[in-house]
């Protein structure tokens, strides 16, 4: 099922959304040697008209099973957007695609997902890789604390970026 917002009921009032995306449905054809999704996209967005275009707010999430890019380790990591805002026009060549009365946010969700992922996912942020043997006593390198959202290395960064333009 993809994600259809009927644009008459929305013309009248906001619409609260909370379902899943099949991974089949929102990442379909996606391929990378690092990142495969492992869960449906969850999603609970607020959308409502903003002049004639659409406002949408709210969370995404899912699960990523990722190969880390320095040392190959295989580690599930989560994706998660809890602040998600987006304007999506509804005419001109970026216009969410329409049948009939609805809307069709599949693609946008999923462009905006494939967007936020960690282009060299990393098992820890201070993984060394297969090559590099860490030496115990060097704790001078870097101090990080284990992985945690408050690093400011979420995989959405990107994302957040993006929508700051
Ligand atoms: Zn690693």
């Amino acid at each position: 099922m993809p994600l259809l917002i009927n644009l008459q009921l929305l013309r009248q009032k906001a619409q609260q959304v909370t379902g899943e995306l099949p991974v089949a449905e929102f990442a379909e054809g996606f391929q990378d040697d690092l990142v495969r999704f492992v869960a449906p996209l969850h999603h609970d967005l607020e959308i409502r008209y903003e002049g004639e275009e659409l406002f949408i707010r709210g969370l995404l999430k899912t699960e990523l099973e990722c190969n880390c890019s320095r040392c190959l380790k295989t580690f599930r990591l989560r994706l998660e957007l809890p602040d998600f805002a987006v304007l999506a026009p509804l005419q001109g060549e970026e216009a969410v695609p329409i049948e009939g009365d609805f809307a069709n946010l599949t693609s946008l969700l999923r462009e905006d997902s494939l967007l936020a992922l960690p282009t060299a996912p990393l098992c820890k942020p201070d993984c060394r890789g297969l090559a590099v043997k860490a030496p115990a006593r060097d704790s001078r390198s870097r101090d990080l604390s284990p992985a945690g959202p408050a690093d400011g290395k979420s995989p959405w960064d990107a994302l957040e970026q993006l929508k700051l333009k």
